[in-house]
C-alpha cells in the first residue's frame, strides 16, 4: 500500500508515500516512480493496478517487478494528474502549495 497514514513522533499524522519495495517513506516525490502494468487504452474507463517505488530501489531495477510493471512516471508528474483530475482550482492549488511551505518550515 503505497499511500500510508504515517505517525510521526510527536503524535502527528499525515499521509506519506512509502515504497512499495523495501517500505521507506517517501520524501522526494521528483526521484521517485509510479509503475503500472498495462496501457490505459488497452481497458478504457477502469483502473490498473500500480506500485510506487523510491529511488534507492528504483536503481535496482527488480527484473521481475519491471516485466509485471513496465510503465513508468515520476511521481511528482502523476500527483500533478492526481491534483488536477481531484478537481483542484488554481485557487486551490495556490492554497496547497501555501500550506505546503508553511509545512516546510514547520
Ligand atoms: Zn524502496
Amino acid at each position: 500500500m503505497a499511500l500510508v497514514l504515517h505517525f510521526d513522533s510527536d503524535g502527528f499524522t499525515c499521509p506519506r508515500f512509502q515504497c512499495d519495495l523495501c517500505h521507506c517513506l517517501i520524501d522526494d516525490a521528483a526521484t521517485a516512480l509510479i509503475l503500472w502494468d498495462h496501457y490505459p487504452s488497452s481497458h478504457p474507463d477502469s483502473s490498473t493496478d500500480y506500485r510506487i517505488v523510491c529511488s534507492v530501489c528504483e536503481q535496482q531495477r527488480d527484473a521481475v517487478l519491471y516485466e509485471q510493471f513496465p510503465f513508468s512516471m515520476e511521481l511528482d508528474t502523476a500527483l500533478a494528474y492526481l491534483l488536477h483530475n481531484s478537481g483542484m482550482n488554481p485557487k486551490a492549488l495556490k492554497w496547497a502549495q501555501q500550506k505546503a511551505a508553511v509545512l516546510g518550515v514547520v
